[in-house]
């Protein structure tokens, strides 16, 4: 598939990268839009101050801002999640320290950061995720009331299916992904 890869400060192209395969509790998400922030300028300049925390280092495949589409589950995840809508947290975190377990991984000292910190990002056909990281932000159509509950979303399991929209859906007022 294809990746946008910055290969060093200033310097990015796209490769032909493998296809993400879903471990256990993982999915793949066919990506349908991704943003360009302020973060992805300092990563390609090499500006950022992760690298100079030593925390990165070329090359880095970009892209945290993002929405798609579940299309390939690993094993132990709900079937329910295959063709749900969603964007998902940058952060990730180990899920085994004292933080995760207090449903604090975006402060895990140990945590991944989609497209920034060891994971690649979604600036690319296809980004790897977890569903527990997708449940802050799913997609839901602008014609119409949530197809789901915040409670139900921050429980974990898939989305229930989404009612057709007329138009192609956009993020809802106030529930933009953290880690920006
Ligand atoms: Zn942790
Ligand atoms: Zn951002």
């Amino acid at each position: 598939m294809r990746a946008l890869v910055i290969t060093g400060a200033g310097s990015a192209r796209v490769e032909d990268v493998e296809v993400p395969v879903p471990g256990a509790g993982q999915v793949v998400v066919d990506v349908r839009r991704a943003g360009i922030c302020g973060t992805d300028v300092e990563l390609f300049t090499g500006q950022l101050a992760y690298f100079a925390q030593g925390k990165i280092g070329f090359p880095i495949r970009p892209g945290h801002e993002w929405c798609g589409v579940v299309s390939a589950l690993g094993d132990g995840v709900d079937p329910g999640w295959l063709g749900a809508r969603v964007t998902g947290d940058t952060m990730l975190g180990c899920g085994h320290c004292p933080r995760c377990a207090a449903g604090r991984g975006h402060v895990c000292a140990d945590r991944r950061e989609v497209g920034i910190v060891h994971w690649p990002g979604a600036l690319a056909e296809k980004v790897l995720v977890r569903p527990l990281a997708c449940t802050g932000c799913r997609m839901q159509s602008t014609t119409g009331p949530a197809p789901w509950s915040s409670r139900a979303a921050t429980a974990g399991g898939p989305p229930p299916p989404l009612t057709p929209g007329r138009g192609s859906g956009s993020w809802s007022a106030g529930r933009a992904p953290s880690g920006c």
